[in-house]
């Protein structure tokens, strides 16, 4: 029986075409920035989010991290979101790396202008001066949730009016773009640094992108070698990236449409589903029942706990519409 693994879109393995395309890749060393499938994929990825350049870095934690490092001092406040993924699951490198606080506005992943506004501290001697304000779209912890677009437009404005600077942590940029019909250069237009992976939902092996300006860019390279992120013939895992962004994204819609159907035939199991997933996140609960992720593995489904009784299921391009019955197939099963 095998397992179907839905504890992340980061589980997927690249298939025979994409080893093919890596197999194949000119290489050279991207220290000297020599590696023409690097380059490529740089700009690839730039055009792709309507920006000047693109940094490739090993993760996502690189790009957001090396981000807020060219756009903060130490001593700073960033503002974001309720759950982010920049405080919650970054080990705490915001703090250790650009020396910042992070203080977290609005709930489930947005928030509004006025929380923008609430947050700013006045510009005196006893706060911390904000300038960064860190957007998640899609949002991780709050299962996908797309980031309204009028309500970051309204976020944009105060951002503009008090000089601050916008970071977008856009891991599964692609399934915004997907989601909404909204390009993802539109998602990415107002923002100074935006950061997007290979890994998830687009199925590459390694890899994230961040992209801004070109001299933020610039900025940025020195970041990332300072950080150990400089790679040398990296040109075999760019290839992935290209082979990911030209093949992987249409696609998207498929894992969108699974998590729906998941969503769906959960609750038809009287399962609760909350909130309804908007992209490829779906959480559920089964309260009172802090086991059932390991009673689901042993009938070899496999979902992550994320708080007691409350599970993720997360829908990617190694898990089909038949594997998805079969997996409400085995929870009803354990349910019965
Ligand atoms: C996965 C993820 C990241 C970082 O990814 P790694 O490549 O695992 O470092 C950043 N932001 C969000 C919202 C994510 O889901």
């Amino acid at each position: 029986m095998a397992a179907i693994d839905l504890r992340s879109d980061t589980v997927t393995r690249p298939g025979a075409a994409m080893r093919a395309a890596m197999a194949a890749a000119a290489v050279g060393d991207d220290v000297y920035g020599e590696d023409p499938t690097v380059n490529a994929l740089q700009e690839a990825a730039a055009r792709r989010v309507g920006k000047e350049a693109a940094l490739f870095v090993p993760s996502g934690t690189m790009a957001n991290q090396a981000a807020i490092r060219v756009s903060t001092a130490h001593g700073d406040l960033v503002l974001a979101s309720e759950g982010a993924h920049i405080l919650r699951y970054e080990s705490g490198a915001a703090a250790a790396i650009s020396g910042v606080q992070v203080a977290t506005i609005g709930s489930a992943g947005i928030f509004t202008a006025e929380d923008v506004r609430r947050a700013l501290t006045p510009r005196d001697h006893h706060h911390p001066p904000c300038t960064l304000i860190a957007v998640e779209n899609t949002h991780n912890a709050s299962g996908g949730r797309v980031f309204p677009l009028e309500m970051l437009s309204a976020v944009v404005a105060v951002a503009r009016e008090r000089g601050l600077r916008l970071h977008l942590d856009g891991a599964r940029l692609f399934n915004a773009e997907i989601a909404t019909g909204i390009p993802a250069a539109r998602w990415a237009a107002d923002f100074d640094t935006v950061a997007f992976c290979l890994s998830k939902g687009l199925g590459a092996p390694v890899g994230s992108l961040v992209c801004g300006s070109a001299a933020t860019v610039d900025r940025l390279h020195r970041v990332r070698k300072m950080l150990g992120g400089g790679m040398r013939q990296a040109g075999i895992l760019a290839a992935a990236g290209l082979y990911a962004l030209e093949h992987n994204v249409a696609r998207i819609a498929d894992d969108h449409a699974n998590a729906a159907r998941l969503a769906r035939g959960l609750a038809a199991l009287d399962i609760f589903v909350d909130p309804f997933p908007e992209t490829n996140i779906v959480l559920f609960s089964v309260p009172n029942d802090v086991d059932f992720a390991a009673r689901l593995r042993a009938s070899g489904v496999l979902v992550n706990t994320v708080a007691p009784g409350r599970f993720r299921a997360v829908t990617h391009l190694d898990v089909a519409s038949d594997a998805i019955d079969d997996a409400l197939e085995r929870i009803r099963r354990l349910c019965g």
